[in-house]
């Protein structure tokens, strides 16, 4: 199954998709892609997604999943990513989070925030958990998940490594963390460690990866993370990012307003956003 979360920011409203991948309202079943709704979707499973109203027109996404509790994310968790930024690949996850503030729609516009010379796009798979759980075991870590998404962690070079302390600030402006288009089922995900994904800025390819070069997998992190804190219903994970990024080009490249980046993951679909000033000044 394909959820999204449509309609205004704040305002969003849970749909599934039908087989012609038209939105179908599912607000009369549950009243949002979140929480307790997460940690059971086989629930739904036997909604049969014609028998529900048709959403007329093409009306915005939301972030695919709501009241995300923690946006958990990855750094350096690909062989070759960690290659291309000069830095050693780690020997656990390095763990850090992003402000849930910055969660958006898959295809709304990235913020420039104020100062901002180094803005940077890194395509994720991410995982989001349904049942929770602390001290989950690793054989069990992917019945935990409820299923995957997009993620694009948008990134201020300058001010995650040039400005002191550690990454959050430059990973949690306003629009830095677009989830979606959809929550795909685990069920409709064989294989989370084998998955194409990519990453394009104006049309031209910047990241081309698979996951399959992960250095620590989506079963590996679950149970890793969930060793420190308790993972929670709606708590997503983020895994990092292939090689491709601005930072590692030569030269750097970065986003400039005007720009549009493209990114998708193989059997998540794909996200669009216009990249602009900050209309806060
Ligand atoms: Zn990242």
């Amino acid at each position: 199954m394909k959820f999204v979360r449509f309609g205004e920011p704040g305002a969003e409203r849970p749909g599934i998709l039908d087989r012609n991948g038209a939105i179908r309202d599912l607000s009369g079943r549950v009243d949002d892609l979140a929480g307790a709704v997460l940690a059971d979707l086989s629930a739904l499973s036997g909604i049969d997604p014609e028998s529900l109203p048709v959403v007329p027109g093409t009306p915005r996404l939301g972030p695919c999943v709501g009241q995300v509790g923690k946006l958990l994310c990855i750094g350096l968790n690909y062989s070759d990513h960690a290659a291309e930024t000069g830095m050693e690949a780690p020997a656990e996850p390095i763990l850090f989070l992003k402000a849930n503030s910055a969660i958006c729609g898959p295809n709304d516009p990235i913020i420039l925030p104020r100062g901002s010379q180094k803005t940077d796009w890194e395509v994720e798979l991410a995982a989001v958990i349904g049942r929770g759980g602390k001290y989950i075991a690793e054989e069990d870590a992917l019945d935990h998940v409820a299923g995957y998404c997009i993620c694009n962690d948008v990134s201020e070079r300058s001010f995650q490594l040039e400005r002191l302390g550690q990454w959050t600030k430059g990973k949690s402006s306003d629009n830095f963390g677009p989830l979606g288009p959809w929550l795909v089922t685990r069920d409709e995900v064989a294989d989370p460690q084998n998955l194409k994904l990519w990453c394009k800025v104006n049309g031209e390819t910047m990241q081309d990866g698979t996951t399959a070069t992960m250095i620590f997998g989506v079963a590996h992190l679950v149970h890793y993370l969930s060793q420190f804190f308790t993972l929670h219903p709606g708590d997503v994970i983020s895994t990092g990012t292939p090689p491709g990024v601005g930072m590692g080009k030569k030269p750097q490249r970065f986003l400039k307003a005007g720009d549009v980046v493209e990114l998708g993951v193989e059997g998540l679909g794909t996200q669009r956003q216009q990249v602009i000033a900050d209309p806060a000044g």
